[in-house]
């Protein structure tokens, strides 16, 4: 059976080329680079060089760069961190309704610890509107954190824009790129960003590992206190094997990143026109334009997004039911409650994320076994047989 991976949202697979560098690593090289001596100087240079190569990725310079493990350690810092550095200036927090969960959460966090938070609307397609976020600034308002594009619906947000008019304000401005980095142009002088959260494993490095963006000159408080490693923003002896693959992921990206863009592109659109022609009651979501290269994300009228997951795992196809990290939940994504979808649709929704792996072939693979999955759960229904008869 022919096997599809369409969950690269949710992860993807190590690059053969951050495989070997990987192993190379740590066949030989354990030292901790905190480390005077010759181990030591050994790790340290290829966690140096991986920092380098992580910074040229987004536009920073090397010192600019934190290591955590993860996306959402790095989402943590930024907010936590930021709240922690800012108190004494303000309590309040802007960030919007259709957020990872490791920004809301760290919000929510922070909303039980003495911080007001303003979580902006979106519009249909998952927009939010520049002119919100200022009418919802306040003389207590020390940060923003608004994602650069959508997990699950891959909605592209006006970064520029919005941070520009947190700037007036002498706001700080921190954006989630876990989904762009690799994807689309991320530069953080073009964002105009002060903080900028990157995840290795959304772009073919390993998991674990992460970073944080933070601007020369702008003040955070650890939110892991210890040895001191990362500037003291990020104590713990670093996770040397994963930043060594993660700087290497972050070189191919960087290398590879328009004859990617273009080739999902003509696959994302090729899947999307399929759909369309052969699906009948679908409602594409997300953003047609301002959108992730590899996002595809429906609803179908009258189907059940897990049973359709689950059909289509019998047939090879991975894929995800809006968003990956509410897939163990019942409770519908409060991204696609954020941009109004109804009920109904919202648990028949599927998001289909397509990566380096995939080619024209994997898709009129997919074309083939939707359509025949959507029909015979459909004919289950007896909301779709009443209203189609
Ligand atoms: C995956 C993801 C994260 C979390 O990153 P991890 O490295 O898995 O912790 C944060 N934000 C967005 C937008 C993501 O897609």
């Amino acid at each position: 059976m022919r096997k599809v991976y369409l969950d690269h949202a949710g992860t993807t697979p190590l690059h053969p080329e951050v495989y070997s560098l990987i192993c190379e690593f740590m066949k030989d090289t354990f030292g901790n680079p905190s480390s005077i001596h010759s181990y030591g100087r050994e790790a340290k240079k290829w966690v140096d060089e991986a920092r380098q190569q992580v910074a040229d990725l987004i536009g920073a310079e090397r010192e600019e760069i934190i290591f955590t493990g993860g996306g959402t350690e790095a989402d943590n810092l930024a907010i936590i961190g930021a709240a922690a550095a800012r108190h004494k200036k303000g309590n309040h927090i802007i960030t919007s309704s259709i957020e990872h969960p490791a920004v809301l959460n760290s919000c929510k966090y922070l909303a039980k610890n003495g911080f007001e938070v303003t979580y902006l609307p979106v519009d249909g397609y998952g927009l939010v509107d520049p002119e919100e976020l200022r009418k919802a600034i306040r003389p207590e308002t020390i940060l923003v954190t608004i994602m650069h594009a959508n997990n699950e619906i891959g909605t592209i947000e006006p970064i520029e824009e919005l941070s520009s008019i947190a700037r007036e304000y002498d706001i700080l401005f921190h954006t989630d790129a876990v989904q762009t980095a690799g994807r689309i142009p991320v530069n953080v002088k073009d964002l105009g960003v002060d903080l900028l959260t990157l995840s290795s494993h959304k772009m073919y490095g390993p998991k674990g590992v992460g970073a944080l963006y933070k601007r020369k000159g702008v003040r955070l408080e650890p939110v892991i206190h210890g040895g001191g490693q990362e500037k003291k923003m990020r104590s713990g002896t670093e996770n040397t094997a994963g930043i060594v693959g993660f700087g290497k992921a972050a070189e191919i990206a960087a290398r590879d990143l328009d004859s990617e863009y273009k080739r999902t592109i003509e696959l994302r659109e090729k899947l999307v026109q399929g759909i369309i022609e052969r699906i009948p009651d679908v409602k594409y979501n997300g953003h047609p334009e301002r959108r992730l290269p590899h996002n595809v994300h429906f609803s179908f009228s009258y189907v059940e997004g897990e049973s359709m997951l689950l059909s289509l795992d019998m047939k090879g196809i991975a894929a995800s039911s809006g968003s990956a990290c509410s897939s163990s939940s019942l409770k519908g994504s409060h991204v696609l409650e954020a941009i109004g979808l109804p009920y109904e649709l919202i648990h028949g929704s599927l998001r289909m994320t397509l990566g380096r792996m995939n080619d024209a072939a994997d898709i009129d693979y997919v074309l083939e076994v939707l359509p025949e999955v959507v029909a015979r759960l459909r004919s289950f229904s007896p909301l779709a047989n009443k209203l189609t008869v």
